[in-house]
């Protein structure tokens, strides 16, 4: 509990006084106390308690929790073993462990032995049944009370995936950790964040079980306040904000949150940084309506929602002083450079998830960031974390994630391997420097040796835990017969591409591709939206490039011998990205959680739809 809370052992008598909720958290917290406190007077101690806690979880203690993850990593195996332990013990008797005959043995060698390597897929029909409402241990031994939706960009639809309070408790471990590093290289003061954050929709579950993005169900938890506090970056939005349904609101607020409280901003974040990236796209459109709600003390009137408008109502007052500052401010800048550290003097840094699929945002970022520096988060996913950042001065393209090895049981499949013979998982300390491995899961909320489907490779060791980078997800993302190209080779193919769009001072603002089987042999399609007119002859030449970029083996030989067809430029019109994600949070996506698809199959009917609904132009290589 916390950082350095101790405490014995209590027992009381709970009265009905007290909420059930604030009983179990005492009862949690307080359990190994001996005291009697009587029955009657039982809330007022209770709450006077809890106040108490909630004081002490109020400070973090950075170089308590550096020194708890050094102790962490610096005996990696050992905790790794005990790790599984503890998640064998706490849910052997459960159906699914019990039907691979694991017999209550909890040692890493009869644990891989007995229970196979499965995807989502497998686990679904447990997963469904516990959303059904079946309250059977099926996959864990406590129930499971809460759903998280994964945001299913790469499968075209959301996964469900247990979420308990381990992986809450895992989260804060997380954020404390890389927070904790990172603060000792970017000191912040007390102040506030400009976190561009959503909660999605909520639901419930067919069984009735509370369903949102894992994002959102850290988000709407208590204890996520409590951190951000500890870690002196409390969100400058009220909760009204966070939690609108209506995104497009939630984000103009957030943007006159941070310009309300603009001196006390310290860090500008999101999840990915995706989120950033499309928060001051909008801020460019929407800065003089901004400025004049500062200016009249009033919501602009295209914001309906009533809560936020009264949420809202209780921040603004009418300052021309502040509006004339920023309205000036924007005036000054060329082309939005440097927008974040104008508008926010006080800001440390920026932060948020830049890797993997994030980097194509990197230089917008880096254009709206000015000088201030762009520091990478940590690295996990719906289905539990993985690692944090704990060398923040890092630049985003080389950032790695030192696995905690407490938060669950890791396993690596080694991809030198031949891809015909059963996978041989090795352990989180076997790994090596310079290797590439996809990553295999054990968690404490029900996922036992689960393909997350993520490459990563093995950048160094922090004591004994290695760091990590991410590489790609596994799947291929285009092939057509033996050609293999990832997320990251198309990645590099369009940045080689959209440097030619440097000199016209125009860039790619998102993309995206599949495989158009309709012709004869089928062809790569690669969709671009620009931010603003291109010649013909500078997108043909984008074109080549991009067909030229694949430097697969596979790609470049069919090519040539033209089983391939020629690659296709489709360039969307201005907007349509817009509309993909709100096709995605239409689904229940959260804006947090979103990643652009980098690839669009044809399962994807309605994606492909929007997508090609908005083409404007189309290009063929005749690179080869
Ligand atoms: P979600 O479906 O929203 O839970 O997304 C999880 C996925 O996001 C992971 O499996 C990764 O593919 C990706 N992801 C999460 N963190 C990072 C990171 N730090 N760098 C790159 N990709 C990440």
């Amino acid at each position: 509990m916390g950082t350095s809370c101790r405490i014995l052992s209590l027992s009381y008598t709970p009265t009905d006084t007290v909420s059930a909720r604030d009983q179990a958290t005492f009862s949690k917290t307080v359990k190994h106390y001996s005291l009697y406190i009587p029955s009657t007077p039982a809330k007022k101690y209770i709450n006077s308690f809890l106040k108490m806690l909630e004081k002490m979880e109020d400070r973090l203690d950075p170089d308590l929790v550096i020194e708890e993850f050094e102790a962490l990593s610096r005996d990696a195996e050992r905790v790794q073993i005990e790790t599984l332990k503890k998640i064998l013990e706490e849910n052997g008797e459960t159906e699914y462990l019990m039907k691979w005959g694991l017999n209550g043995k909890t040692d890493p060698l009869s644990f891989k032995s007995c229970v196979p390597l499965v995807t989502h897929a497998d686990l679904e029909p447990y997963i469904q049944r516990i959303s059904h409402g079946e309250i059977s241990p099926i996959l864990t031994g406590k129930p499971i009370t809460t759903i998280s939706l994964s945001s299913g960009t790469s499968q075209g639809k959301p996964k469900f995936v247990p979420f308990n309070d381990e992986l809450l408790e895992n989260t804060m471990q997380i954020y404390k950790t890389s927070f904790s590093f990172r603060n000792r290289e970017y000191p912040i003061g007390n102040g506030k964040a400009l976190q561009f954050i959503y909660g999605s929709r909520q639901f419930k579950t067919k069984g009735g079980l509370a369903a949102g993005t894992a994002t959102t169900n850290v988000y709407s938890d208590k204890k996520f306040k409590t951190t951000m506090r500890a870690m002196q970056t409390s969100c400058c939005s009220p909760d009204e904000v966070i939690f609108s349904t209506n995104c497009e609101e939630s984000l103009y607020c957030h943007l006159l949150c941070g310009l309300i409280f603009r001196d006390q901003v310290q860090v500008v974040s999101s999840t990915f940084a995706h989120g950033i990236v499309h928060a001051f796209r909008t801020f460019e459109g929407k800065w003089e309506d901004l400025v004049n709600d500062i200016n009249t003390g009033e919501l602009c009137s295209w914001i309906k929602t009533p809560s936020l408008r009264t949420a809202m109502s209780k921040l603004l007052n009418p300052d021309p002083r502040l509006a004339n500052l920023i309205y000036n401010k924007c005036l000054g800048l060329s082309n939005w450079y440097g927008v974040i550290q104008e508008l926010f003097p006080n800001t440390k840094y920026i932060y948020g998830i830049m890797t993997g699929s994030m980097e194509h945002y990197l230089k917008k970022l880096r254009h709206y960031a000015g000088d201030l520096p762009l520091l990478s988060a940590d690295y996990g996913a719906s289905e539990g974390w993985i690692g944090a950042n704990v060398d923040p001065k890092l630049p985003p393209e080389l950032a790695t994630f030192a696995v905690l090895p407490n938060i669950g049981y890791f396993e690596f499949i080694p991809l030198k391997e031949d891809l015909n013979v059963e996978p041989q998982p090795i352990g989180l300390t076997e790994v090596k420097i310079g290797e590439e491995y996809e990553i295999i899961v054990t968690n404490f909320a029900g996922l036992y040796r689960y393909r997350l489907g993520d490459v990563v490779k093995v950048k160094r060791f922090h004591n004994s835990t290695p760091e990590l980078q991410f590489i790609c997800r596994r799947n291929l993302l285009l092939t057509v017969n033996i050609d293999k190209n990832t997320e990251k080779d198309l990645q590099l193919a369009v940045e080689a591409a959209a440097n030619l769009l440097e000199g016209e001072k125009l860039e790619v603002v998102d993309f995206t591709s599949g495989i158009d089987s309709s012709t004869e042999p089928a062809h790569y399609v690669i969709y671009w939206e620009i931010s603003g007119e291109a010649s013909d002859e500078l997108l043909k030449e984008c074109c080549n490039c991009l067909d030229k970029s694949f430097v697969d083996a596979g790609y470049a030989s069919s090519r040539k011998v033209k089983t391939i067809g020629a690659l296709e430029l489709r360039i969307l019109k201005k907007g349509t990205f817009h509309k993909i994600l709100d096709h995605f949070v239409e689904l229940g996506a959260a804006v947090s959680q979103f990643k652009t698809p980098r690839c669009v199959g044809t399962k994807n009917q309605t994606l492909l739809h929007i997508l090609r609904n908005n083409v404007v132009k189309n290009y063929f290589s005749s690179a080869f």
